[in-house]
């Protein structure tokens, strides 16, 4: 089987799809492997490390994708700058492995759809055992929280960690996570391990125990009605919970020195949990920075993708953070990736082996035979 990898077309991505171990291993498992010229430059990996590894370099994008049985990206496919898009230029029939976000990329979608492609997101995949190590969301999401708290410390106008000094001491920063899930869990022990104080919240009750597990302390409300939704994913609180969340926000946002939000509902959209009022009452010089950016953002006054300052609190949304850690986040993608087209391998056809009964691949499975087969971009297409 032929797979392909195109080097990424999104404006700031600067991840690859197959890093030089991952494609080694494809090749070995008998795939016939193309990556686009320079495809991983910017995450460190030179097309001579592809080359050893047994893939073949092209220098057209146009032709790679034409010619592929298989493509390996990380974005959903994008329009590019001549007026094509890279969804139209893929092979009808062929298979796609993504982390497509397929609601958020509607148009794409139909166009997978409408060329007859088999697409399968990665960050759609069930949440069960098997499909951990195959789930982007989660590998990602982890790099997110990490750098987050590292962007919060470099704009901190003061230390993280308490410092004794001849001059004097600083008290450790008080940072407040908000959603505990991959990301925040890694936030909070990013801040702990720089010697923050560190404070955390979330609406699913398992929670508590993983905050205090790498270092928080949990902070929250009894909720009136579960916020459960399967899966690990939050539903959206009652009006009731909401108001009484707010308030419990608003009071812990004015007595720390940095927020870290996190949350998002069905793993998709973020719900805005930080207001004006709220973001108001905070002290001069406080951060805030608002992981929930690709969502739409946590907070009413951030700005996706850019810096905003007001009276005299800095915030911070910015959207992707994996691609500006683009070695690990493209080691840990590939990793996912391989361990998909690896469970489904046939090794006598050296082909990926199609299995509709197989909850994984119908679960993330996208578009199929010309139809969009995933429920929820189904009915935002309608
Ligand atoms: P997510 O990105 O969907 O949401 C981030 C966090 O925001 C969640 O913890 C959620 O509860 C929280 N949140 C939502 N609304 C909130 C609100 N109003 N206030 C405060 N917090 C709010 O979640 P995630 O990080 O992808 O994963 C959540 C859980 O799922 C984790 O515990 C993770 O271990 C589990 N998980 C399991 C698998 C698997 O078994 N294969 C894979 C991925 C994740």
């Amino acid at each position: 089987m032929k797979i392909a990898v195109p080097k990424e077309t999104r404006g700031g991505e600067r991840r690859v799809a197959l890093d030089p171990d991952a494609c080694r291993k494809l090749v070995q498992a008998g795939a016939e492997v193309a990556l686009e010229a320079g495809a991983g430059v910017a995450a460190g990996f030179p097309d001579a490390a592809y080359e050893a590894a047994g893939a073949r370099i092209v220098a057209d994008a146009t032709a790679l994708l034409g010619e592929a049985g298989f493509v390996l990206k990380v974005q959903a496919p994008q329009a590019r700058p001549d007026g094509t898009h890279e969804a139209d230029l893929l092979k009808p029939g062929a298979l796609l492995l993504a982390s497509l976000f397929p609601t958020r990329n509607l148009d794409a979608m139909k166009r997978l759809a409408a060329r007859g492609v088999t697409a399968f997101s990665t960050d759609c995949i069930p949440r069960t055992t098997r499909a951990q190590a195959m789930d982007t969301l989660s590998s990602q999401a982890n790099i997110t929280g990490y750098k987050g708290v590292l962007l919060a410390a470099v704009e901190f106008p003061a230390y993280f960690p308490m410092f004794m000094t001849a001059a004097g001491t600083t008290l450790p920063a008080k940072v407040f996570v908000i959603g505990a899930g991959v990301a925040g869990l890694q936030a909070i022990a990013t801040a702990k391990r720089l010697g923050a104080a560190v404070t955390a919240t979330d609406v699913r009750p398992e929670v508590k125990e993983q905050i205090e597990s790498v270092g928080g302390k949990y902070v929250g409300i009894e909720l009136a009605q579960s916020a459960q939704a399967g899966g690990g994913y939050a539903a959206e609180l009652s009006a009731e919970d909401k108001a009484r969340q707010a308030k419990l926000l608003a009071e812990h946002c004015a007595q720390v020195d940095v927020v870290i939000t996190t949350a998002l509902i069905g793993g998709v959209v973020a719900p805005k949990l930080l207001d004006e009022a709220t973001v108001r009452a905070m002290k001069p010089g406080s951060v805030i920075v608002d992981l929930g950016a690709d969502g739409g953002g946590n907070c009413v006054l951030s700005k996706p993708g850019e810096r905003v300052e007001t009276g005299g609190v800095t915030i911070l949304a910015p959207t992707n953070l994996p691609a500006t850690v683009p070695r690990a986040a493209s080691t840990l993608f590939s990793k996912n990736l391989l361990n998909f087209v690896m469970a489904f391998w046939d090794k006598d056809g050296k082909a990926f082996r199609l299995d509709w009964d197989d909850d994984l691949q119908k679960g993330c499975a996208i578009t199929h035979e010309g139809k969009v087969l995933h429920g929820p971009t189904l009915k935002a297409l309608q």
